[in-house]
């Protein structure tokens, strides 16, 4: 048996004020990290430059590989300004939006707005939520750029919060001009992931893919699945993306908050059928914003997630602007594992009656099956583009998968995909049985692996992504 248990699912955090601190980022890193968001709809370019730079120094000095997702702003809708601050609603009230409304000069009755389409996009009898949800404005009259409402629920609203309209419908396109500029900024900065917030269909993912790859980006591209339309072409957004986040923030606020468990474990079945990764997002750890401790329904949420299979979760503002940021990155540490222990042994039936095309695929499946069957204590995928261990993670199993790549961008990429552990590793000679020596060898000094181990392997015969065509076995002698 070996010392601990190792992690599988994997924490995104997002960066913000309160992690610009290296110590702090340090020590994030140090209480398990994988991942972190760089948050385009706050702060400026020179700012995520520098958490980018920050992190790639934290990374460094710790000797692993962390991830970098830019998440762009999307059509975020938003109101613009209060000109004396904060504003209360109360029920009952009429307050109207109007795009033509001056942005600085909002009032208790009246709030500008950017987006200059939502008076066509509105009709009256819809619901207007803003702010997350919390206050819910009733539209009575749409005329010309002025949309008038009567607040259903009331609280108090400030500068810049979000709107969105209950059962989806707001039409804009998913990447804006802003958008444009900000997948450059972070094709250029060599993210490893870009996510595009409210994405309608497959082909608002395969715009933000030609324009990576005209930015010359090979980053993974990651949906947001925040608006009711995208559930409605789920499988085409699946298809045209390489991962998928459930964005229960927007999402739970187009949909109501009774769909969303549902959802949560469809859209997590689905991605991860057709061998993407899924991201669970927001709210995850929420009191933890102030609070040293998560309440017990943020830990069942957390732990709920990964018994669904989720690859990753993550934490927003908790990380971002919270009061003690490496504290709620252990907290979830913790319940993943305590969580990832308590799940079924697996049966190792995964795909039992698929067909494979794919040589890769199928030696992925081979490896998993056997691996499971033979109780192997490892899997040791030697890999250049990481498909081989994606394939073999998508199945359901406690068998730790070794991605040894001397691929950097291969390593990062991987670091958002469940139960796989990127490794660097780079074999003398390639088309001998001398690199899975090399590599078990490797592994075996580092404590990975114990003598007397079994391990399946992975290779192929030619360098190439995607040309894994051999599954080995071996007893680690050492
Ligand atoms: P956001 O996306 O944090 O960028 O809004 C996540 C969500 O909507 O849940
Ligand atoms: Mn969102």
């Amino acid at each position: 048996m070996h010392e601990t248990h190792r992690r599988r699912t994997r924490i995104l955090a997002t960066l913000g004020p309160a992690t610009d601190e290296l110590e702090t980022l340090a020590a994030l890193v140090a209480a398990g990290v994988d991942a972190v968001r760089i948050n385009y709809s706050h702060g400026n370019h020179a700012d995520h430059a520098r958490r980018i730079r920050q992190v790639r120094e934290a990374a460094t000095a710790a000797g692993r590989d962390i991830g970098i997702l830019a998440d762009l702003q999307g059509p975020k809708i938003r109101i613009e300004r209060f000109a004396e601050g904060p504003i209360t609603l109360v029920p009952g009230a009429r307050f109207a939006l109007d795009t033509a409304h001056p942005a600085a000069a909002g009032t208790v009755e009246i709030v500008g707005c950017a987006y200059p389409d939502l008076p066509n996009d509105v009709v009256a009898g819809d619901a207007l939520m803003l702010n997350d949800g919390a206050i819910r404005l009733r539209v009575t009259q749409v005329a010309g750029t002025r949309i008038d409402t009567e607040v259903e629920i009331g609280g108090e609203l400030s500068d810049r919060k979000g709107i969105n309209k209950a059962g989806g419908g707001l039409s804009a396109a998913a990447l804006t001009e802003r958008d444009h500029d900000d997948l450059a900024h972070a094709a250029a900065q060599g993210v490893d992931f870009v996510a595009v917030s409210f994405p309608r269909n497959g082909e608002d993912m395969r715009e933000a893919r030609r324009l990576l790859d005209a930015a010359g980006s090979s980053a993974a591209l990651v949906a947001k699945i925040e608006r009711a339309e995208a559930l409605l072409a789920l499988d085409s957004i699946i298809e045209a993306s390489d991962a998928v986040m459930i964005a229960r923030g927007d999402l739970g606020v187009e949909i109501g908050d009774a769909e969303l468990p549902g959802w949560q474990k469809r859209i997590t079945r689905a991605a991860r059928e057709d061998n993407r990764l899924v991201i669970t997002a927001t709210q995850m750890m929420e009191s933890m914003i102030t609070s040293p401790i998560p309440t017990r329904a943020e830990v069942l949420d957390v732990a709920n997630a990964v018994m669904d299979g989720t690859d990753a979760v993550m934490l927003s503002a908790e990380t971002a602007t919270g009061r003690h940021p490496p504290r709620v990155v252990e907290a979830m540490a913790r319940v993943c594992l305590g969580a990832e222990a308590a799940m079924p042994e697996p049966r190792g039936r995964d795909r039992m009656d698929s067909h494979f095309v794919r040589t890769d695929e199928a030696i992925a499946m081979a490896t998993i099956w056997t691996a499971q069957h033979m109780h192997a204590q490892a899997i040791v995928a030697l890999t250049e583009s990481g498909s081989t261990a994606l394939m073999m993670s998508r199945s359901d199993t406690r068998i730790p998968i070794f991605a040894l790549t001397q691929l950097e961008a291969t390593r990062r990429r991987m670091t958002l995909c469940r139960g796989v552990y990127p490794i660097a590793f780079t074999p003398s000679e390639l088309d001998s049985a001398r690199p899975a020596q090399e590599a078990t060898d490797m592994l075996l000094a580092h404590g990975w692996l114990q003598r007397g181990d079994r391990a399946l392997l992975t290779k192929g015969d030619f360098t190439g992504p995607g040309g894994t065509n051999t599954m080995k076995i071996v007893t680690v002698d050492g």
